[in-house]
């Protein structure tokens, strides 16, 4: 049985741009190295926006070797790069960005959602590539709610929503470059969850909303994240009552992090080397 490792929270909040309104959880800078292939989370978490007919957000700026994975809970995100890459999600759906060589993107609220206003919350994760793909070609998944499978909690425990890897024979829909798990995890009450997760792999849970309790007695509420033992293949916890909860899963790199910025690479050169070619052009530019 998985046991709490360690509990992050940071109450602070900084802006991205004029749109995201963020809780740095962890980053590269950090506990990379014991939460791999994860880098990064920032969780915007509920807040009203009014209508406007400006355009909120972040401007264009460089990614490279990593993936950008953005989960909107309320209110609409429009993401576009250099590589071809586009789109807006809405409520439960995902945009998959793989950064990889390098590219340049901007992330928008939504024209819609910005005209109407209304509440926001969001979630954006740096997910790490191995090496090896660090320097591949960038791609672009925007997964709509419909694909994304929900599985039953039991008689009306709530939902289990697959976005990548795999909960009970149920496959996510994202293509992942190492084995990761994510999934989206709607208590209805108070509810015992519990599940078999790959010995060895990171396993954390971060809660939106509600409170759950762990065997050892840990408890995570609001905004916390709570970063289990890598050891053990089972996973348990019991809510409260409802509770909105980010399973994070995947199998540890173990690979030198070396970030900068808007950079996560494996070696200081490689950083200098992303410098030279976003500022020569090579990761792309916007005309307009
Ligand atoms: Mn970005």
């Amino acid at each position: 049985m998985k046991q709490v490792r360690f509990k992050r929270h940071n109450p602070r909040t900084h802006w991205v741009g004029d749109g995201f309104p963020v809780r740095s959880v962890f980053s590269y800078s950090d506990i990379a190295s014991e939460i791999s292939p994860f880098l990064l989370m920032d969780y915007a978490s509920p807040t009203r926006f009014p209508p406007t007919d400006q355009r909120r957000g972040v401007g264009e700026h460089p990614h490279r070797g990593f993936e950008t994975v953005t989960i909107v809970y309320e209110g609409e995100v429009e993401h576009r790069d250099s590589a071809g890459g586009g789109g807006t999600i809405g409520p439960d759906e995902v945009q998959w960005m793989t950064a990889a060589s390098g590219l340049v993107h901007e992330e928008f609220h939504g024209r819609d959602y910005a005209r109407k206003g209304g509440p926001f919350e969001m979630i954006q994760l740096w997910v790490n590539l191995p090496a090896r793909l660090k320097m591949s070609s960038p791609s672009y998944q925007g997964i709509t709610r419909d694909r994304i499978p929900s599985v039953q909690l039991g008689q009306e425990g709530g939902q289990v929503r697959v976005i990548a890897g795999e909960y009970e024979g149920n496959r996510g829909p994202a293509l992942t470059r190492s084995p990761i798990n994510l999934w989206d995890i709607r208590m209805t009450g108070p509810t015992r969850f519990t599940c078999r997760v790959p010995e060895g792999h990171t396993a954390a849970l971060f809660v939106l909303n509600g409170s759950i309790r762990f065997p050892d007695g840990n408890r995570a509420s609001e905004a916390e994240l709570a970063v289990l033992d890598s050891s053990g293949n089972t996973m348990s916890f019991e809510s409260d009552g409802p509770a909105k909860l980010l399973f994070l899963g995947g199998e540890p790199l173990n690979e030198p992090i070396i970030g900068y910025g808007p950079f996560v690479m494996n070696s200081p050169e490689e950083i200098q080397q992303a410098f030279i070619d976003y500022r020569s052009g090579k990761m792309g530019r916007f005309t307009s």
